[in-house]
């Protein structure tokens, strides 16, 4: 059984609406301090169609220069006229803007699918869930809290006073962003950290810089004041290094490589700016002898290829019980070879293409060495044909801990398993967090006590119960170890773009 592809030469950008070909014949300039510019040198790219190697549109890049004008005027905005505007009528922008997201789902959608590979559904998901997080996180707006406590008590004795803390916005917040879900991991940083009273200058990835420049359209139309919200499209070694490293920049968050994000931290020691990281993982999947085998099969291909595994939480470190095994893995080959793989536009695709050539060699060298390392590929790996830069989902048996499919992250549809015999809860979870890592996780029983225990026992921000990956708006996501610091969604993700300041006032004089 293999798996093939829906029609190599699909052209994705003859389906789409009028809507969206109308955007990508425009042209695609940076934003800074409210105006479309080409940026100080004029420089640009192409962006491609990963499925069919089409050219898309090019788009105006951005230099260390074009950073430095984007900080300027996010700096004056944090100065003026945003700060000057109340937590509700932050709020009312917010939620404005959420409709007009909404309002152009469908552009949003396909852009998505175009410039990332994505499937229909995933980028249409993630569009409603932008649209959402824009309103969540004007609710938050309405109640940025501080608390009031006891005064210090060398004042105490002193005078009557007041202890109270206020939440203040970081300042300018410089947001790095990647190309595996663009406009989603976009909008987690950008919406909390406007609700927070931020301003920002984003830098998405090279390889997905069109839909970020359509949310910029509708953050103009929307009425939000010029400079609040930069976008510079560019190159990492360049606008994104800058960015990290700008003295004026108070706070910088990142998605992204574990490697790039500590060039990040590095470059943020210069002025000590605050860093949130949300880096890589190779996150465990453990399926216990009691596990319902008829939900694992598709939960854990789904964990393993969704988003054809370019996915920070991906479960591709899969243990199963040794009773269980076999069964699995022969309903995991018959259920993985029902995928549909194909342009993401296509209604039956399941699995699209990877984001790049080069990603595609990185992936299939990952391939050759499991099968090197006497890893057992029991389905797929093959490259398929055209100019799309697709990859079979890949199984792999008989894994060992030592592997380099089981140790490093992949970012592909490559699934690692291992069998295991014990059913000491210790000695699994020390299975499960043999890893650098600790992004997400998930453990798959039908006891209630062994699932939580074992979800105490894993060392991870996010650990699901016969699901994986279960993220939120509301839930908060972050990594332990070397998959990040901090946590994105939820109130924690509005944290991260809050200062806290304590203020003691001596009222007067004890009688
Ligand atoms: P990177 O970490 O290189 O890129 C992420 C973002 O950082 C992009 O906007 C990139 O810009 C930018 N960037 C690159 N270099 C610097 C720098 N020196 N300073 C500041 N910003 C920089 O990831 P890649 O896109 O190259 O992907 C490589 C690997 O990273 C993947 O194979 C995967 O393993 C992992 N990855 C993990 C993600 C996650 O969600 N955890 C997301 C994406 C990738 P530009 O693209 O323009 O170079």
């Amino acid at each position: 059984m293999q798996s093939d592809i829906l029609d190599p030469s699909w052209s994705g950008i003859a389906h789409v609406s009028d809507a969206t070909k109308a955007f990508l014949a425009q042209p695609h300039k940076l934003l800074i301090n409210g105006e479309h510019t080409e940026g100080v040198k004029g420089n640009t790219l192409n962006s491609y169609d990963p499925a069919t190697g089409e050219k898309l549109a090019t788009v105006c890049t951005g230099t260390e220069e074009d950073i430095d004008n984007a900080v300027k005027a996010a700096r004056a905005a944090f100065n003026g006229p945003w700060s000057a505007l109340s937590h509700f009528d932050r709020a009312k922008l917010l939620k404005k803007l959420a409709v007009a997201i909404a309002e152009h789902a469908e552009v949003f959608t396909e852009l998505e699918v175009l410039d990332n590979g994505m499937p229909r559904f995933i980028a249409a998901l993630t569009v409603e869930n932008i649209s959402e997080m824009f309103d969540y996180y004007a609710g938050c707006a309405q109640h940025i809290e501080g608390t009031t406590t006891q005064p210090p008590r060398h004042v105490a004795m002193e005078a009557e006073a007041l202890t109270y803390t206020l939440k203040e916005p970081v300042g300018v917040a410089g947001l790095i962003v990647p190309w595996n879900v663009p406009i989603s991991t976009a909008v987690l940083k950008l919406a909390p950290a406007l609700a927070a009273g931020c301003t920002v200058v984003v830098k998405p990835s090279e390889e997905t810089p069109l839909s970020i420049l359509l949310l910029g359209q509708l953050l103009k139309e929307t009425g939000f004041p010029d400079g609040v919200v930069n976008i510079v499209n560019g190159y990492g070694h360049d606008a994104g290094a800058r960015l990290s490293a700008h003295p004026d920049v108070d706070k910088v968050s990142f998605t992204g490589s574990t490697a790039t994000g500590r060039k990040v931290i590095s470059a943020a020691m210069g002025n000590l700016k605050k860093v949130s990281l949300e880096l890589g993982g190779k996150s465990p999947v453990v399926v216990m002898p009691d596990a319902d085998v008829e939900l694992v099969v598709p939960g854990i291909a789904l964990a393993t290829f969704f988003l054809q595994g370019q996915n920070c939480m991906a479960g591709t470190r899969i243990f199963i019980h040794e009773s269980l095994h076999d069964e699995v893995v022969e309903k995991l080959i018959a259920f993985t070879s029902s995928l549909k793989i194909g342009h993401g536009l296509q209604p039956e695709t399941f699995l699209g293409p990877l984001i790049s050539a080069g990603h595609k060699e990185k992936v299939l060298g990952y391939i050759s060495k499991g099968q090197e390392e006497a890893a057992k590929l029991v389905y797929g790996g093959r490259p398929l044909a055209g100019n799309g830069h697709f990859v079979e989902p890949a199984i792999f048996t008989g894994c060992h801990r030592d592997m380099a499919i089981v140790r490093e992250e992949i970012f592909g549809p490559v699934m690692a398993i291992q069998s295991f015999s014990t059913t000491n809860l210790d000695e699994i979870a020390a299975m499960a967090n043999d890893t650098e890592y600790g992004l997400s996780g998930s453990v798959w029983t039908e006891s209630l006590s062994t699932a939580h225990a074992l979800v105490a026992r894993i060392r991870a921000g996010q650990v699901s119960v016969n699901c994986h990956g279960a993220i939120g708006t509301n839930i908060p996501f972050g990594g332990y170890g070397q998959s990040g610091w901090g946590r994105e969604f939820g109130r924690e993700g509005l944290d991260a773009y809050l200062e806290t300041k304590a203020v003691t006032a001596r009222l007067s004089a004890r009688q």
